[in-house]
């Protein structure tokens, strides 16, 4: 039976407090795990599907798209490889906007989600008619979106960023002298602000996990591990992100960390991705970085508790039954698609790889 949802409180734009409940997974015990992914294995081949994860789920989860031929990335590449993908069916392991724009890039495609309710703090304090009626109230401002949004705010603004192109794009915006409208991660958008010098308006809102994120503790951290590189995720504060070796998407912390050589890594995003970076640098020491403990926010930091929803009996379930299927409003999704094709084609001219210009 899955544990009791447990309560996840956030900011919301304009200050209230939001509530919104995370159920976790049914737990799996390690006798039933080979016949889970066993039945998993011969259900993704009887319905044509590809499975796509997100760095921030569960291990187990991660194991099983790398071996049965799907990806672990961040949610554009997720969509991407989707796309690319001949199978019929993706089924996708993250929050709810990673399904949204999967299915908004693969419209002809069914697109099935371990459960639906996986949201994300940055989502939920952005709904799309207050979004549009901010936009609406600076009409001079171009409305740049950060891909942790519903179908319905992409669909109202011109561009969706993702946290590594999201720079080039503001200072590509600011180049050109046009004023900018950023939702809804604050943190995001002042670290961008701060490198490009834009004229940003910002929305308010933050991660739950990253917001937790304590430039104290980080500190202190720091001198029981002297030679360590502080790798951090822009969704964090100021003061953190002041501490950083290398500040990056979930791709780009990845690619950081290949890139520094360093031998202990102190990493300031959601702790799943530690299981990636310990397959690909094998010998190396990755230590999450300090939070706010029990005062925070976040009831599991640093990890996700909307992505720590996915699981492998939820994940049999909806191949089973197809339940849990993504649907987007075909006229949001067609406006929606705009924001994000501006945004990829703006990639191919501007960075020599789409892959990495990733998100959460
Ligand atoms: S880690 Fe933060 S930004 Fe990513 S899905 Fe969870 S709440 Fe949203």
């Amino acid at each position: 039976m899955a544990a009791a949802p447990i309560q996840i409180r956030f900011e919301r734009f304009d200050g209230a407090l939001g509530i919104a409940p995370a159920r976790p997974p049914r737990a799996v015990t390690p006798e039933e795990k080979p016949a889970l992914i066993a039945r998993i294995r011969e259900r993704l081949r009887a319905l044509d599907a590809v499975f796509v994860a997100h760095y921030y789920v569960h291990p187990d989860l991660q194991d099983l798209a790398e071996a049965t031929g799907g990806i672990v990335s961040d949610s554009l590449e997720m969509a991407r490889f989707g796309h690319e993908h001949p199978a019929k069916t993706i089924v996708v392991a993250g929050v709810r906007f990673m399904g949204e724009t999967a299915k908004i890039l693969n419209p002809e495609k069914r697109v099935l989600m371990p459960d639906l309710a996986a949201e994300c703090s940055l989502d939920l304090a952005c709904p799309a008619d207050e979004f549009a009626a901010f936009c609406d109230a600076h009409p001079d401002r171009v409305p740049v979106v950060y891909a942790n949004t519903s179908a319905a705010v992409k669909a109202r603004a011109e561009w969706m960023v993702t946290s590594s192109i999201a720079e080039k794009i503001v200072a590509h915006l600011h180049a050109q002298g046009r004023k900018i409208l950023f939702a809804p991660d604050k943190h995001l958008g002042a670290y961008i602000q701060k490198v490009t010098g834009a004229d940003m308006l910002m929305w308010n809102a933050a991660c739950v996990v990253h917001e937790e994120f304590k430039a104290r503790q980080l500190e202190e951290l720091k001198l029981l591990h002297p030679q360590a590189k502080v790798l951090v995720h822009p969704e964090s504060p100021a003061s953190v992100i002041a501490m950083a070796d290398a500040v990056g998407s979930t791709t780009g912390i990845i690619q950081a960390a290949q890139r520094l050589g360093a031998k202990e890594y102190i990493v300031a995003t959601d702790g799943g991705i530690i299981h990636q970076m310990r397959k690909r640098l094998p010998g190396v020491t990755f230590i999450e970085a300090p939070t706010a403990g029990k005062g925070a926010t976040c009831q599991s930091c640093a990890h996700c508790p909307w992505m720590a929803m996915n699981g492998l009996h939820n994940l049999l379930e909806v191949l089973e039954t197809g339940r849990n299927e993504i649907h987007v409003d075909p006229a949001t999704g067609e406006r929606a698609r705009i924001s994000i094709q501006r945004m990829l084609d703006f990639a191919k001219v501007h960075l020599p790889t789409l892959k990495g210009s990733g998100d959460a």
